[in-house]
């Protein structure tokens, strides 16, 4: 990474504009270290200013282990071959560094003791029916007394107000308190619907 640094920097100090495409092939085993080796090798760069295209691949070691594995990993995404879980990972890379918006946005909190629902379960929930709304951002925290500061800059907020109890906000204000957790998802799909943040999937 440092030294693509250094090579984009000099184009830059030679005023050479043409557009940079990064490719970058992994060569790891398993989806997570793919996911890591790919957003560290591009993302850092990206963050940096540099480059204005993405294009990952796998040596042909990885490629045939990753054909037989379960590719998805930490991305969340249902993917069915190598080749969807590496595009998926191009356009998540391209969207966490703000170079194209392209899927919905989620936060979500590490969770820790103060967690009062089952984080991951409830965000892959709320992600298998909100993940077509591109643009929108969602936060998905797991308790009130630091969940809505660590919101960041979301439109939504889904967050854990009590045992059982959801709190919704819309950007920082709430708007619906203590809803039942059981309910809290269509709620949701509610609040988005009224604030015109819906569409038909
Ligand atoms: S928002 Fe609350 S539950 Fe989540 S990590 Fe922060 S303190 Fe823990």
């Amino acid at each position: 990474m440092q030294t693509v640094r250094a090579a984009c920097v000099k184009l830059q100090q030679e005023r050479i504009t043409a557009p940079i495409v990064f490719i970058t092939d992994s060569n790891w085993n398993t989806a997570d270290e793919h996911l890591i080796h790919y957003a560290t090798e591009t993302g850092a760069l990206f963050l940096d200013g540099f480059g204005d295209g993405i294009c990952l691949g796998m040596t042909k070691n990885a490629y045939t282990q990753a054909a037989t594995l379960n590719a998805s990993g930490r991305n969340y995404l249902n993917n069915q071959s190598p080749e969807q879980f590496v595009n998926n990972t191009a356009f998540s890379i391209l969207q966490a560094t703000r170079m194209r918006i392209s899927k919905t946005e989620y936060i979500s909190c590490p969770s820790c003791g103060r967690t009062l629902f089952d984080l991951q379960e409830t965000t892959t929930k709320i992600r298998s029916v909100t993940n077509h709304l591109k643009g929108v951002k969602i936060a998905i925290m797991g308790c009130i007394v630091n969940g809505p500061g660590e919101m960041a800059d979301a439109d939504f907020g889904y967050v854990g107000s009590g045992p059982g109890k959801i709190t919704l906000y819309r950007g920082k204000e709430v708007v619906k308190r203590n809803v039942n957790s059981e309910v809290a998802v269509d709620e949701l799909i509610n609040l988005l619907k009224e604030n015109e943040a819906w569409v038909e999937p």
